[in-house]
């Protein structure tokens, strides 16, 4: 009996073939059954894919001309669990790609290319099913971690452990994983972090407790051989701990019971290509899939988070458990403003500050900077002509970088050696505006040529950030320098800010937050005061020093709500705050938006493609009185320039939608695509390169 199978393979994004293809399959005699998620290869044009089974149909479809054979069932391998299927099924319905292409992504890119025999090699290979061999004990709780593992323990979640910095979240986590290790001897769990590399520790203190056999990683930073190798050990179950980025949210866990997302409102945790799906959102979907308990936890959640944990009388569906204490007494940094209208003009660091920082390494302690853009100087000016560093390909400066003499357009990577002169007027006296991290650490290393370090020598300092660490293994390299204490002052961008428990730190300085407070994004604040608290929680994780530590904050608004909340290390007063402005303002988490983006040889194509398709979805309202329903519940705003307007050459248009109702704005989607598929084809769009749909866009 002849089977049609429906299946998903790597379609390109918005061609045609934008679903599943159906294919069909002649069982062997003595075949075992298929079943949805078994892996095969197929042929496309030429070519032979790797697919998955979606649907069997045992009945022909309507059309069956041209329908093509499978080639072959890679049926030494498991199918992929059920839940498995729904999950990314729901992701592409969900960020509007097709099923096929968040399929294959979610995939390691290593078995897209595998036959059947190389595929049984790899599983020869596969280490059996670790046996329980005893986990290293944990620390014996606070009352606080104790009484919120009982809770994770009682409740079926999801919960958010709202903590402190160093309120031992991470042990929390660990003893729930144990729990759920323990009942159960198949018990799988996912615990993901916004960067690894940025996190060894965490690594090592899962293997410690662990076993390294038991637990793999999933991240961008491994080879594709790794990938596979740890793919196959959570697909086989041999993994009990998946630890991973982002990405490990698609894993396959067939006995997956617990998702920890830890640091939850990072926005790494937002895939910014491709499907543009939320790891956090979708573990909260996956946990409710398959009955696996979810925490979340960090010390400044999102305000979606802590929203949707308000109290259940309120409507709440999350619950919150608080962990505001340090273990070990340690207290949170005084957090002391600067009020730069008060400094000279063009001060850099200011005088107390300067003096604070001279102290602290005069007593061996170490100080950390922080400072949100990485380069020299963002611009390189002439004072005659008036002529600036524009990136030619770009809406946007140039940054000079001076350690290697260049110039660096941060958005299409064009790099030039510097010009000796003005290329305008040629004016040779060429100057730098503004202030980056490297021209921060030259004017530290001047200030502080004086002063010396307890054992007499001179002041060490390292500059981290996305420069300092281009090469593999330069990071790793550099942060055992800050924990070995060869460092006395740490400089760097909001990298350094993230996860590392810098024992000896006693001072974070933000050298220059203010843009983030009038920015155009309604996040920014948010942003903001999650990377000041994250930075703060760096000081003084020894508890013995701790009572000595402080966070300094130079701006020129020193009473604006976020510093005002840093101060009293209030996040619900500052979350609070945001909420109900966000409520009067009709903002997320009170709505609900999605971006649409279209990129084109001009502006005008741009905005225009956006405007049409809304105006053909007006159009079509007309006689579709369903529709015209879910369009009075969607605001579809006019198509504007983004904030970079052109990168590389491309002009990038963006239109907002914005909905108090997830699912008409979903139901408008859905409506658009179609109408953009077909408005393409116009030779009045010819410029046009792409465009693409944000769903719950980070930033707008
Ligand atoms: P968080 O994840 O909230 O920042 P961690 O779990 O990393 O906090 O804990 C901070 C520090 O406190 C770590 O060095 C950890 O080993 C230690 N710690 C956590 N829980 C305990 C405990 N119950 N007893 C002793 N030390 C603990
Ligand atoms: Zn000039
Ligand atoms: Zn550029």
């Amino acid at each position: 009996m002849p089977l049609w199978l429906d299946i998903a393979v790597q379609t390109p994004a918005h061609s045609q073939i934008g679903g599943l293809l159906t294919y069909t399959h002649m069982p062997a005699p003595g075949e075992q059954a298929l079943v949805p998620g078994t892996l095969v290869r197929v042929p496309l044009g030429s070519r032979d894919l790797l697919g998955v089974v979606w649907a069997i149909h045992s009945t022909a479809p309507a059309r069956t001309e041209g329908l093509r054979e499978i080639s072959a069932v890679l049926s030494e391998l498991p199918p992929l669990p059920a839940p498995w299927l729904q999950l990314v099924q729901f992701a592409a319905h969900y960020y509007q790609r097709s099923v096929g292409e968040v399929a294959m992504a979610a995939l390691p890119p290593q078995l897209r290319d595998l036959n059947s025999t190389q595929l049984t090699r790899r599983l020869r290979k596969q280490p059996p099913a670790a046996a329980d061999e005893a986990t290293a004990p944990g620390q014996i709780l606070s009352p606080q971690q104790a009484a919120a593992l009982s809770e994770i323990t009682a409740l079926p979640g999801p919960f958010l452990i709202f903590g402190a910095t160093g309120s031992g979240k991470t042990e929390v986590y660990l003893q729930a994983v144990q729990q759920q290790l323990q009942a159960d001897p198949l018990a799988q769990a996912l615990i993901m972090v916004p960067e690894i590399n940025l996190t060894p520790q965490l690594e090592t203190r899962v293997i410690e407790r662990f076993g390294a056999d038991r637990v793999v990683s999933m991240h961008s930073g491994m080879t594709p051989a790794q990938r596979l190798k740890s793919w196959l050990a959570a697909h086989s179950g041999a993994a009990r701990i998946v630890l991973g980025t982002r990405m490990a949210i698609f894993a396959s866990l067939p006995h997956l019971q617990l998702i920890v997302v830890d640091e939850e409102h990072d926005p790494s945790y937002k895939q910014q290509e491709g499907a543009r799906y939320s790891a956090r959102d979708l573990a909260i979907y996956r946990g409710r899939l398959e009955q696996a308990k979810v925490i979340l936890g960090s010390a400044t959640p999102s305000l979606e988070s802590w929203y949707h944990s308000r109290p259940a009388s309120e409507g709440g569906r999350y619950q919150r458990l608080l962990m505001p204490a340090r273990i070990g007494q340690g207290q949170l940094p005084w957090v002391r403003r600067v009020d730069m209208n008060n400094q000279p003009r063009k001060t850099v660091l200011s005088a107390p500050l300067l003096a604070a920082i001279q102290s602290r390494i005069e007593r061996g302690e170490q100080c950390m900077l922080l400072l949100n853009r990485r380069g020299y100087a963002p611009v390189l000016h002439c004072a005659d002509c008036g002529w600036k560093s524009e990136c030619p390909h770009c809406s946007a400066f140039r940054v000079f970088h001076k350690l290697d003499r260049t110039l660096r357009c941060h958005h299409c990577g064009l790099t030039d050696r510097v010009p000796r002169a003005c290329p305008a007027c040629g004016n040779s006296d060429i100057a730098p505006m503004g202030r980056g991290t490297e021209q921060l650490e030259e004017h530290l290393a001047e200030l502080l040529a004086h002063v010396h370090r307890p054992d007499g020598q001179a002041v060490r300092i390292l500059r981290i950030d996305a420069d300092s660490t281009k090469h593999k293994g330069a990071l790793e390299t550099q942060l055992a320098q800050v924990h070995s204490g060869e460092v006395d002052v740490l400089v760097g961008t909001q990298m350094i800010a993230k996860g590392h428990d810098f024992r000896r730190i006693t001072l974070v300085a933000a050298i220059n937050p203010d843009n983030a407070l009038f920015s155009s994004d309604f996040r920014a604040p948010e942003r903001l005061f999650a990377l000041l608290m994250q930075a703060a929680g760096r000081a003084g994780r020894d508890a013995g020093q701790s009572a000595q530590s402080e966070m300094w904050v130079q701006t020129f608004h020193p009473a604006h709500d976020v510093f005002a909340a840093l101060k009293q290390h209030d996040y619900p007063a500052f979350a609070a705050s945001q909420l109900t402005e966000r409520a009067q303002a009709g903002l997320p988490p009170s709505s609900f938006q999605a971006l649409l983006r279209a990129d084109a040889k001009s502006q005008d194509v741009a905005q225009s493609f956006l405007n049409a398709a809304a105006q053909a979805l007006q159009g079509q309202a007309e006689h579709d009185l369903a529709m015209a329903d879910v369009l009075q519940q969607v605001s579809l705003f006019s198509a504007v320039p983004m904030s970079i307007q052109r990168v590389a050459n491309v002009e990038r248009a963006q239109m907002l939608l914005e909905s108090p109702s997830r699912m008409a704005l979903q139901k408008v989607l859905a409506r658009l695509q179609p109408l953009m598929h077909a408005q393409r084809a116009g030779p009045e769009f010819k410029g046009l390169i792409r465009w693409l749909v944000d769903v719950d866009p980070l930033s707008i």
